[in-house]
């Protein structure tokens, strides 16, 4: 007999509802959840081919130790063992783990906790650096905590929608489709698409803006000069509810015309055009993602972002306010149990010595990491310089997605001990592992994940484990139990986790948090089970919150929101040698680095080998034909794409997506061409603003 279970979607961070349907004879299919109220019963290519990429080839089904298969007990021994050994020899911060959005809820809670209050470091590290986390360091500037204020129903609500650095169409399909939808039925709604290539997003935009790369900055100051110039400021909410205006407004009015149309790239008419949309629009929602996070200045731009809201009062009201889109599934679940490297856990700060005495109690742990970890960028430098004796990586393949590709990949053979735990023995990643150990993977585990708009969903098993496939939490757990914590991690199941870490939101908190999910600490396995999805907070006393700072309540020690003074200015990549930018990103079809989208042919056949996009200017120049090979090197390394020769791309870049590694196509790790520049404040390396050249291969 068939059964349908509700479970979420692991690609993009929207996070979809999806009904899976397993068949007695085991087959799957997928529909998009009705009530799930990030898509109302929508789903897009990814989403719909899921049920395509649940077969078992290519599946790791037991733990390996140096490439022979070995029990559980052994492989989780040596894993024990050779923590154990590192730290005692080198200290704790001797010893990493790097994690990813891919992981549940509970899986990232457990694994922070074992390092953060049990090892004693902060090196727990994620894919999520790569993704999020400028927006993460802006929050925390601006508002005090990492809270996105708004919902995905704001974007219906808004009279404008500005889209930066958000390739929505292709990166958060079912939200486009939303927005679409609204837009067709209120034809004065406008949008405005910002972004060096014309995509496909740019398909509904009123107004496409090809910025410069990095340009974000001064257009969001030169944003803020016009508002204060033409009186479309509120002067009220910025007198009662902000500090710091003037510093930043002094920033803006800096900037003159020239300097902004060079900064830009963009016409007088065009920055005006904008301005005049924003400054006559009460009800605007601002989305930005990678092409405003993958950025040197990625955190400053997040800032340049928010300033604008805060100075027209523009935020958690119906259809107002700066919204970050998150590019995977868990990213915002992570962030919520502090899976970062410079982060606690439940929103709490890892500089302030009360939230870690706060944490620590509360785990009743021995240790706790008093200072901030490395950076993904600087972990994996650490590993090749013959500083990190212990990596543990889960979910994540980052010889193919991380910058510095090569230098991952050298940094794990560097490392003395690397235990890759996931789905797959054959990614590039896990080729390299000393020990490997059998992940479940969608539709196998159990768990919670928390799109972009603060809800959080179950992730549902249906299928049973594969071979001796195991929970990355349990696998966790296994390690800490024979590293002598067992009692603090004595867990069952994936609720009790999820108990623990509602218990944790609502320690001590009494309102001083945003994120605060108390009322689950209390309910049991079968409430678990039966959790419809819903939106943080949902505190003890049963209150929610849809919406933040509508009341100019922030999370500063005075209550209210900073502006931050920022810079306009664009480092200029490019050389004589390599006069080209690169911008790296995803396509419609694929997620990451294939290792499940690959198995779909459907999904395959949108777009079946790695490209480039060249304007054809660029390429008349270049002597490069369209569907030709092209060699595109940076000073790092080389790949060999398809030309895909387009005026939708600007004169003076490339595009390049970033999915294909060397087991799909030789040369084709765009990470490989990266260099490990990163946000000062963030960490996040920047991957939309890569100095290359190009050459008929
Ligand atoms: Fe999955 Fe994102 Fe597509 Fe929704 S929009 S079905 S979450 S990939």
């Amino acid at each position: 007999m068939a059964v349908e279970t509700k479970t979420t979607c692991p690609y993009c961070g929207t996070g979809c509802g999806v009904i899976a349907r397993r068949e007695a004879d085991g087959r799957v299919s997928v529909k998009g959840d009705p009530d799930h109220p990030a898509n109302f019963g929508r789903l897009c290519s990814k989403g719909s081919a899921l049920g395509e990429t649940v077969d078992l080839d290519d599946r790791l089904l037991h733990p390996e130790i140096g490439g022979r298969r070995a029990s559980w007990d052994d492989a989780l021994d040596l894993v024990a063992d050779r923590f154990r050994t590192a730290i005692a020899e080198h200290g704790p911060d001797a010893v990493a783990f790097y994690v990813s959005g891919q992981c549940l809820t509970e899986d990232y809670y457990v694994a922070n906790k074992l390092m953060k209050g049990f090892i004693g470091s902060a090196n727990i590290d994620t894919n999520s650096r790569l993704c999020m986390s400028s927006s993460v360091a802006g929050h925390r500037r601006a508002f005090g905590a990492d809270t996105v204020p708004g919902t995905y129903e704001d974007l219906e609500l808004a009279d404008l929608v500005v889209l930066t650095g958000s390739n929505l169409a292709w990166c958060h399909p079912v939200l486009f489709q939303r927005l679409a939808a609204a837009k067709a039925a209120r034809p004065e709604m406008k949008v405005v698409v910002i972004d060096p290539r014309r995509t496909m997003t740019a398909e509904i935009a009123d107004l496409h803006l090809s910025i410069r790369a990095d340009g974000d900055v001064a257009l969001f100051l030169g944003l803020l000069r016009h508002l204060a110039a033409h009186d479309a400021l509120d002067r009220t909410y910025i007198a009662a509810h902000t500090r710091g205006f003037h510093a930043a407004l002094a920033e803006a009015l800096a900037l003159d015309d020239a300097e902004l149309q060079a900064l830009t790239g963009l016409t007088a008419s065009e920055t005006d055009a904008f301005f005049r949309l924003f400054a006559d629009t009460e009800k605007v929602v601002t989305c930005y993602s990678q092409g405003v996070n993958q950025s040197s200045a990625g955190t400053d731009k997040v800032n340049a972002i928010l300033n604008c809201h805060l100075a027209t009062g523009r935020i958690g009201r119906p259809g107002m306010g700066p919204f970050s889109l998150t590019g995977q599934p868990n990213a915002m679940g992570g962030r919520e149990v502090g899976g970062l490297a410079n982060m606690l856990a439940a929103h709490m700060a890892l500089e302030n010595p009360e939230d870690r005495d706060r944490v620590q109690r509360f785990w009743k742990a021995p240790v706790i990491a008093d200072h901030a970890g490395l950076k993904a960028v600087d972990l994996f430098r650490a590993a090749a310089d013959g500083k990190i004796k212990a990596l543990w990586i889960m979910a994540t393949n980052p010889v193919v997605s991380l910058p510095e590709a090569d230098l991952v990949r050298q940094a794990l053979r560097t490392c003395p001990f690397t235990v890759v735990s996931d789905m797959s023995g054959s990614t590039d990643t896990a080729r390299e592992a000393d020990v490997l150990l059998p992940a479940l993977g969608w539709g196998e585990k159990d768990g919670t994940v928390t799109n972009s708009e603060r809800r959080i969903s179950r992730q549902r098993a249906f299928l049973p484990a594969p071979g001796e496939a195991q929970a990355d939490w349990w696998q966790i757990a296994e390690v800490a139990r024979r590293l002598g914590y067992g009692e603090a991690f004595p867990y069952q199941s994936p609720a009790e986790i999820f108990a623990e870490h509602a218990a944790l939101s609502a320690f001590e908190n009494e309102g001083a948090r945003d994120f605060d999910i108390g009322a689950w600490s209390r309910r049991g396995g079968d409430d678990y089970q039966a959790m419809t999805p819903f939106q943080w907070p949902q505190r003890q006393d049963g209150s929610t919150q849809a919406r933040f700072f509508a009341d100019g309540r922030f999370y500063h020690a005075d209550g209210k929101a900073r502006f931050v003074a920022v810079s306009p200015s664009v480092v200029e990549r490019r050389t004589a040698d390599f006069p080209l930018i690169l911008n790296s990103g995803r396509i419609r079809d694929h997620w990451h680095t294939m290792t499940r989208t690959g198995k779909s042919a459907r999904l395959s056949s949108h777009i079946a080998e790695p490209f480039c996009e060249i304007h054809p200017r660029d390429a008349a120049a270049l002597g490069i034909e369209d569907a030709a090979l092209v060699a595109v090197e940076s000073p790092l390394g080389r790949v060999i794409l398809r030309a895909l020769v387009t005026p939708r791309q600007a004169e003076g870049a490339l595009f390049a997506p970033m999915h294909w590694n060397d087991g799909f196509a030789a040369e084709a790790r765009i990470g490989a061409l990266i260099p490990g520049l990163t946000d000062p404040h963030s960490g996040q390396p920047a991957s939309k603003n890569v100095a290359v050249r190009a050459r008929p291969f």
